[in-house]
């Protein structure tokens, strides 16, 4: 059995490699970078094949899951080679033209494909269709179908239609519609984690962002879905859910309604189930099965919530909560609804109720509108007041049709962009460094996900702040809860050694 130590880690990877490598991937990750391809299922002759590419955030990832169940019941095999597919389906992302130009660029590539196999048909889903609607289908010929975010149980008839040569779009935006009843079909699943989304829609009105017009007004699922969903997940051996939701700290249900207008004007307070209640009943389901949650909002976020983190042990201690500015003029001109010394505040209650340890992340936008170097400035003293593990950094990127676009101009030139969203990524790669030096000589708990991508002598998986925590694998495997030794870190790794499996109060 080779030294599975530290050193043999390191001299197999120079540790200035993994340093800038791994921080270099981990920040500057932006989620609409990311694709997921649709797996080869089995199929038997003639059976129709669907090929799907996914775009953009979790909430598009976890819509895909629900498509695909949609459409196997039409009787579609998934292939993982858009060559031999009957449909292809590319579910995108809006949130800033360089995701819109990445889709425009790959229709061209598959309207070759097209050419050589007259029959198979392509459609447009997400935001990107929700955004451009019927304009889609005249500006890109192979396309036969444009689907918005809330007509998925329309692909059926959709797909008819194309198959008998007339193409069709669908981007009607519900009040009501969840999907609760559509058990989603796991795609890329590594079998420990996945994502149930818990509402759709965002009322929120941040002046830079489109959600609001590509995902329609707020609704929130059932919880006894949800709650169905997390146990059934558990039974199939899986080990932690994410509950997903553009805000969700805005989680209300009623038996009555599940939009969040109409519950907070007519329904009795002792009906509604919010999201700290929500967060419990999961949570309840096993100490097994971690919870973990993705995106809180600063406004909304209540110590109600936090304090159902700290009570509950598989209740991950991670938290993330968008900033997007540390300036308060910069905040009101996004429409963000609250200011830097409200933020510094939630930040404050996290460290206070859930510990000093919980991990935190944010986003941040570089060279909003207007934005002067004073407010730039305050930006990254905010990030040194956090301090924070980890963050998802841009430059503003004008999206057409946003209050942002009507109201203001995109004065800030970009080399001035560029520069500060740097000055940004180099002082998060210093606090990410200082976050987990702090983790070090201390056990974490981790729930191991696979091999390590760069040894399969390693094992990989993340202690409940979210950290990635790499150790030699010795007999431990993938759903294993481990009891880990960190004794080094990277600015995007922690590195240690496993000392026992971890033990539950069942
Ligand atoms: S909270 Fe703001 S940034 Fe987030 S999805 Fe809603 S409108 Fe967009």
């Amino acid at each position: 059995m080779a030294d599975l130590s530290f050193d043999y880690y390191l001299c197999a990877m120079s540790k200035a490699l993994i340093e800038d490598l791994s921080f270099l991937t981990e920040v500057s990750r932006q989620p609409e970078q990311e694709i997921k391809v649709s797996e080869e299922q089995n199929s038997m002759p003639g059976q129709k094949k669907l090929y799907m590419e996914s775009y953009g955030c979790q909430m598009n990832f976890a819509d895909s899951e629900i498509v695909t169940s949609i459409l196997q019941k039409e009787g579609f095999v998934t292939t993982s080679n858009s060559l031999e597919a009957d449909l292809i389906l590319l579910n995108t992302c809006a949130i800033r033209e360089n995701a819109e130009q990445k889709i425009r660029n790959r229709l061209k590539q598959l309207n070759h494909q097209k050419a050589q196999k007259p029959g198979m048909l392509i459609g447009v889903l997400g935001c990107m269709a929700e955004r451009l609607k019927a304009q889609l289908l005249n500006e890109e010929r192979s396309v036969d179908m444009v689907v918005g975010p809330d007509a998925y149980r329309d692909l059926p008839r959709l797909v008819a239609e194309a198959q008998g040569g007339h193409k069709g779009v669908n981007v009607f935006l519900s009040r009501e519609e969840t999907y609760a009843d559509i058990t989603p079909v796991r795609l890329g699943s590594n079998g420990v984690s996945a994502f149930i989304s818990i509402m759709r829609g965002c009322d929120n009105m941040c002046s830079f962002c489109v959600v609001p017009f590509t995902r329609g007004r707020e609704r929130s699922r059932d919880p006894h879905s949800v709650v169905a969903e997390a146990k059934d997940l558990f039974e199939k051996g899986f080990r932690e859910v994410t509950l997903l939701g553009q805000n969700v700290d805005s989680y209300k249900w009623s038996p009555e309604t599940n939009t969040k207008l109409t519950i907070e004007k007519s329904v009795e307070a002792s009906l509604i189930v919010n999201f700290a209640q929500l967060l419990e009943q999961v949570a309840l389901i096993d100490p097994r099965l971690r919870v973990r949650f993705s995106t809180s909002h600063p406004k909304d976020i209540t110590d109600e919530v936090l304090l159902t983190i700290a009570r509950y042990p598989n209740i991950c201690n991670y938290i993330h909560l968008p900033a997007q500015s540390g300036s308060s003029s910069v905040l009101e001109r996004m429409n963000r609804t609250y200011s830097r010394e409200w933020y510094l505040h939630k930040i404050k209650a996290i460290r206070e109720i859930v510990g000093e340890d919980a991990g935190i992340s944010t986003d941040s936008i570089a060279g909003f509108c207007g934005e002067t170097e004073e407010e730039h400035l305050e930006t990254l003293s905010l990030m040194e007041e956090v301090k924070y593990d980890f963050a998802y950094m841009f430059a503003y990127s004008e999206r057409p049709g946003t209050p942002a676009a009507k109201k203001y101009t995109d004065d800030v030139p970009e080399n001035i962009k560029k520069r500060r969203l740097q000055e940004i990524i180099q002082l998060q790669k210093e606090h990410s460094g200082y976050r987990n030096q702090l983790a070090v000589g201390k056990v974490h708990q981790v729930l191991v996900e696979g091999d390590s991508k760069r040894s399969d002598l390693f094992l990989t998986g993340r202690n409940s702040e979210n950290k990635v925590v790499v150790f030699p694998k010795e007999g431990y495997r993938k759903g294993d809860y481990v009891d880990v030794l960190v004794e080094q870190c990277t600015t995007a790794t922690l590195i240690g050694k496993a000392l026992s499996h971890s033990s539950f109060a069942i």
